[in-house]
């Protein structure tokens, strides 16, 4: 007889290939068996496959939701939160880091404070939120670099200020991307990492020596690399040149398909291997249906069916990235040919790794009860969800797949 507080999930495991039939209960994996054969033949295109739940360490809003908004009492922003969590559940991303970006100290605490008054409110944002990134303010000021970061609040670190936003997020700043040629960077970053939290370089313009110094207070990550840059550089040396090269340095890449050249994202694989991870930094307007949208900030917006996002008066001007982090994954795996094991790890073991995340971003008895199935059409680098679970429970998506059998849902 079976439980009713057990939810059975079955599928083709993406990391091992082999056809398992799990049993959730209580949150967690409580067993997980084979079923018939070992998955030696070919899949076909109906397979329902299964992996951990995705692991996005940036998401700046999903679904119409977006966690800097401005000019929102508390309470509109906690319950701002709250929505963009079911939604980004919904697309196959079971934890996640919220992205706090530039802004006066007020909004940035604003923000801090209604990520942590939501979790204290609400269970499920409480188990999918895994830490805030702090995305700035102390980031270079220059055009490129700087990207869609507003200029007049970008300044040097200070750890007086960023204190009293980690007391505003309850103690959840686990991320922080920043530009080590900003003063009093290194010794900021010795006390980040001093303190658990993962310094990243990112939006910066920094020279090699700097990166070095980065890297020896402690940083262990690039922020999108390749994204946040100028235009133009030297041919050599130059900071993306500098991150590569330096292995102690794990990076993110935005591989939406619009972002980074497939030659690039293969580049930066081959030479980051298994420190290379996915990130979406999905904006608003991810997940929405293609049209055109006006913002509070960048004027009038194109979304197109692809998930290219850019500016209507010059459509060579991305607006931000727009898809789920399960499609970055397909994209990734067609770009450079990996296995589908390989891009799923880049968006589940890997960066729960980076933060010290336990119990996430692998399948296996005793972890959490996070995770997805989908079906995978390899020639077309598209993952297409059918069903999420967060801590065993049925949260996605909208349109539920035929294999799916959860009446709590
Ligand atoms: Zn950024």
């Amino acid at each position: 007889m079976t439980d009713p507080n057990t939810t059975v999930i079955e599928g083709r495991r993406a990391d091992t290939g082999r056809r398992v039939r799990l049993a959730a209960s209580g949150g967690i994996i409580a067993s997980m068996e084979e079923t018939e054969s070992s998955g030696a033949e070919a899949s076909g295109p109906d397979e329902l496959w299964i992996a951990p739940g995705f692991v996005d360490l940036q998401i700046n809003g999903y679904g119409g939701e977006d966690i800097n908004l401005t000019g929102a009492d508390m309470r509109r922003r906690v319950e701002t939160v709250k929505r963009l969590v079911r939604l980004v559940l919904a697309s196959g991303t079971t934890s996640f880091c919220p992205t706090v970006i530039t802004a006066s100290f007020e909004q940035m605490r604003d923000c801090m404070a209604a990520i942590r008054l939501a979790c204290e409110q609400d269970e499920l944002t409480a188990s999918a939120v895994v830490g805030i990134h702090m995305e700035g303010p102390y980031i270079s000021g220059e055009n490129g670099p700087r990207g869609a970061h507003p200029a007049e609040h970008v300044r040097d670190p200070d750890w007086d200020e960023f204190n009293a936003w980690q007391e505003a997020s309850g103690g959840r700043i686990r991320l922080v991307t920043l530009a080590p040629e900003r003063q009093g960077a290194a010794e900021f970053i010795r006390k980040l990492t001093e303190a658990g939290i993962v310094a990243s370089i990112g939006h910066t313009a920094a020279d090699h020596e700097h990166i070095a110094a980065a890297t020896e207070a402690g940083a262990r990550m690039s922020t999108h690399l390749g994204n946040g840059a100028h235009p133009q550089l030297p041919r050599h040396p130059h900071y993306i040149w500098s991150q590569l090269a330096e292995d102690r340095l794990a990076a993110s890449v935005i591989c939406d398909g619009h972002h980074l050249h497939s030659s690039v994202v293969n580049v930066m694989h081959k030479v980051k291997g298994d420190a290379l991870l996915l990130v979406s930094d999905a904006v608003h307007l991810a997940g929405l249906p293609p049209g055109t949208y006006r913002t509070h900030v960048g004027g009038q917006v194109e979304l197109q069916s692809s998930g290219r996002l850019h500016m209507v008066e010059n459509p060579n001007l991305l607006a931000g990235a727009a898809v789920s982090l399960a499609d970055c994954v397909g994209r990734f795996a067609q770009m450079t040919g990996s296995p589908l094991a390989a891009a799923v790890a880049m968006a589940t073991d890997r960066p729960a790794r980076l933060l010290d995340c336990t119990g996430i971003g692998t399948l296996g008895v005793g972890q959490a009860a996070d995770a997805v199935t989908f079906r995978w059409n390899a020639e077309a680098g598209k993952l297409d969800v059918q069903a999420v679970y967060k801590r065993g429970r049925l949260v996605g998506p909208e349109r539920h797949g035929d294999c799916v059998s959860d009446t709590r849902a």
